[in-house]
């Protein structure tokens, strides 16, 4: 599939090398290319800036956020979340129209400090807000409720855990739980909400994720839903 990941932070890189390596069609997207490939700046783990990075991958493309959603028949928006409608915007609203758009994103607002809190929240989310930007793209939220390292590889973790999904588009859906399977996530893992209102539930997860990083000292962890 030809897939474009908008974003060049960490859950851009995970997302798009996974994707490369199961054989997709990869291009990830950056407002400037030239800027990107020229920092030297090392990703919070301190491991390789976007250059070394790309140098090590090959098999995939960088462009503009437009470009590359111009030619993609899937996008995932991994782009910071307080700028995430910006940043669709520089994609262009016709190329994002009719195709499926994966949001990974969290609106994690960091101008009070550290833990940031959620801007929007509870009567609203950034899920529904880029589907109100963006009615003719088939937005479905998952995967932002775990670390980039488990979203692409969930056996990293030992025992039973969940990914959420929701969106409005049946069809949108079915394609994202094929990608998640690529990844490594069995259908009895996977927890489909209902429609985008329901990304409300799973950005709201962000509050307690954050303390549970602080409390474990460790971002490997992730949610287990247990029912009878
Ligand atoms: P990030 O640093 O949050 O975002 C990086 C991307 O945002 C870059 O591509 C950057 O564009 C773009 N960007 C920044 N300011 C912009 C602006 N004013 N206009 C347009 N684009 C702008 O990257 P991340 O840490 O990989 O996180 C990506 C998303 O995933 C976030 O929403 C985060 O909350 C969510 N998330 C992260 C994790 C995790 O493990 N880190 C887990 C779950 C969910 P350039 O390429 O041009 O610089």
């Amino acid at each position: 599939m030809k897939i474009a990941i908008l974003g060049t932070g960490m859950v851009g890189k995970t997302i798009a090398s996974r994707l490369a390596d199961l054989g997709n069609d990869v291009t990830i997207g950056t407002r400037n290319i030239e800027k990107t490939l020229s920092t030297d700046e090392k990703d919070l783990n301190g491991k390789s800036s976007f250059k070394e990075w790309i140098d090590e991958h090959s098999n995939i493309k960088v462009d503009t956020f437009s470009n590359a959603a111009s030619n993609a028949e899937i996008i995932f928006n991994c782009t910071s979340g307080m700028i995430s409608i910006n940043a669709l915007n520089l994609a262009g609203l016709d190329n994002l129209a009719g195709k499926l758009l994966i949001d990974i994103a969290n609106p994690l607002d960091f101008s009070n400090g550290m833990p940031p809190s959620l801007n929007p929240a509870n009567t609203d989310s950034l899920g529904e807000q880029i589907q109100k930007a963006f009615p003719e793209t088939k937005v479905v939220k998952t995967l932002n409720t775990m670390n980039a390292y488990l979203m692409v590889d969930p056996s990293k973790l030992k025992g039973d855990h969940n990914v959420f999904l929701c969106g409005n588009d049946s069809e949108a859906k079915k394609t994202t739980k094929t990608i998640l399977n690529s990844f490594g996530w069995k259908d009895d893992q996977i927890i489909d909400l209902g429609d985008i209102t329901n990304a409300r539930g799973t950005e709201m997860l962000l509050p307690i994720w954050l303390r549970l990083w602080n409390a474990l000292g460790t971002p490997e962890f992730n949610f287990h839903i247990q029912k009878n």
